[in-house]
């Protein structure tokens, strides 16, 4: 009699047999006897109520014993409904409809719950996009399910394949498929019963084997992410109300997480500008004060760690005073940009130079010892004073370097804590020796204590 409504049905002679068949494939609802040989209806029930797989599965006891207890009995063990005999058809099909209606209900809501938590849960956008194909696919039984950006009338892309994961930012040629430019341009549902007989498709049935019902839900997303359909396309029998409706309400999902997405991303990218912003000197270009010192004590815990040499380079322009007074300040600007850009070309990548002070520079020289950064240090002072200075109309400019390296092997800097001040200190004091001793000139910290 199910079988003449429709429904698809099969048959246990047991209880045994009714877990096996479900196990193989659960099914949407169980008629279930109460008392059956070997296992009874009860234990049945039990049984499914424990099976992750088949706890969802609504089931309909039909029961000879109509005792309040008994009925209270079958409920506790996790029946969802029952009937008693000797009972009518038709009351029995209405309690299958009522039931197969709330599963569905709650089917929905589980998916709608699992897509929620995708897309508030992972910023991963093409995870997000991935999860709303395959969970409207497991609720709005299709073939096949995609979620496409059209671009323009002639070319999308394919974001999503619940059938091929794999499958990712695919070329599709849009003038074999009116139906997603229909349901992109005039953002509405479409629905195609039967791919053989719509008008809509007439031109490109070949491209379609088989008959087919296509379902197609634009989504509601800001104009400038662009536009996106979700298409989802089953052998011949056509999509049900409920099935729109949760078409409809995946679609909104979709739109919510790629808005999420997309305001990550640019979330990230503004973040990355601030963080250059705030890292760098306006003038030259360089590093700030601040990235040198964050950057100083990092690689003097990696130094520290792998037992490792750690050079620095403190550098000061000579007589930029001069410099001011002759050529005026936005042309010691223009200078000191300059300076930068000779000073970027002679240092390896792994080396950082930055803006100390005023006209003061600053270069750290990772796994670099004392007689490296002192060849390092003449290295940019011949530069320099090689080059011609547009701002200066040629006019030559020199520094100052005072070198100092790590490990320093001296008691002078017992305090564990402010190491790295101490070899700041170092370089500053041998940038002073340089001074005083005529400029010019790169001196080491070694030097400097062994001329005192
Ligand atoms: P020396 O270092 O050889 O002892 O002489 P100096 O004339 O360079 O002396 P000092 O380093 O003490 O002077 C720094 C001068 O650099 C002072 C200031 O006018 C100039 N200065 C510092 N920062 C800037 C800047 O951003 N732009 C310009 N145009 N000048 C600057
Ligand atoms: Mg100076
Ligand atoms: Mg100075």
């Amino acid at each position: 009699m199910l079988q003449f409504k429709g429904y698809r049905t099969s048959v246990a002679r047991n209880g045994r047999e009714a877990i096996e068949l479900a196990r193989q494939e659960p099914p949407d609802l169980v008629l279930l006897d109460v008392m059956m040989p070997e296992v009874d209806g009860l234990a049945v029930c039990r049984i499914f109520k424990q099976d992750p797989r088949l706890k969802d599965v609504r089931i309909l006891m039909l029961t000879a014993k109509s005792g309040r207890e008994d009925v209270v009995v079958a409920l506790e063990a996790g029946a969802a409904d029952y009937v008693t005999k000797p009972f009518f058809f038709d009351e029995l099909d209405a309690r299958i409809r009522t039931n197969l209606e709330v599963k569905r209900y709650h089917d929905d809501l589980a998916a709608m719950l699992r897509i929620s938590q995708a897309v508030s849960s992972s910023l991963d956008s093409d995870e997000v996009l991935f999860t709303i194909v395959s969970e409207l696919g497991a609720v709005v039984k299709s073939d096949r399910v995609s979620l496409i950006k059209v671009i323009d009338e002639r070319t999308g892309i394919l974001i999503a394949t619940r059938e091929e994961p794999e499958m990712r930012n695919q070329e599709l040629s849009l003038e074999e498929y009116p139906e997603i430019l229909k349901a992109a341009y005039e953002r509405r549902v479409v629905l195609i019963d039967d791919t053989d007989n719509d008008p809509l498709l007439a031109d490109v049935t070949e491209r379609i084997p088989g008959r087919k019902s296509v379902l197609i839900v634009p989504l509601d997303v800001h104009k400038e992410l662009g536009e996106y359909v979700l298409l989802s396309s089953r052998e011949h029998r056509p999509y049900t109300r409920p099935e729109i409706r949760f078409a409809q309400v995946v679609a909104s999902a979709a739109a919510n997480g790629l808005a999420n997405a997309a305001l990550y991303e640019q979330a990230a990218v503004d973040n990355q500008r601030l963080s250059t912003l705030a890292n760098t000197d306006d003038l030259t270009g360089l590093y700030n004060h601040r990235h040198f010192y964050q950057r100083l004590e990092d690689e003097f815990k990696r130094a520290e760690r792998y037992n490792s040499d750690l050079g620095l380079i403190l550098l000061d322009l000579d007589h930029f005073k001069n410099v001011n007074d002759t050529f005026g300040h936005q042309r010691g600007d223009a200078v000191l940009k300059e300076l930068a850009s000779v000073l970027v070309r002679t240092i390896r990548e792994t080396d950082l130079v930055a803006r100390y002070g005023g006209e003061e520079f600053a270069v750290l020289l990772p796994e670099t010892g004392m007689a490296g950064a002192f060849r390092q240090a003449e290295r940019m002072r011949r530069e320099v004073k090689a080059h011609y200075f547009e701002a200066l109309q040629g006019k030559p400019l020199t520094i100052s370097c005072g070198v100092a390296c790590m490990p320093f092997g001296s008691e002078d800097f017992t305090s564990p804590e402010h190491r790295q001040d101490a070899l700041i200190a170092w370089a500053d004091q041998a940038l002073y020796t340089a001074k005083r001793g005529g400029r010019d000139r790169s001196i080491t910290s070694e030097a400097r204590q062994s001329a005192e």
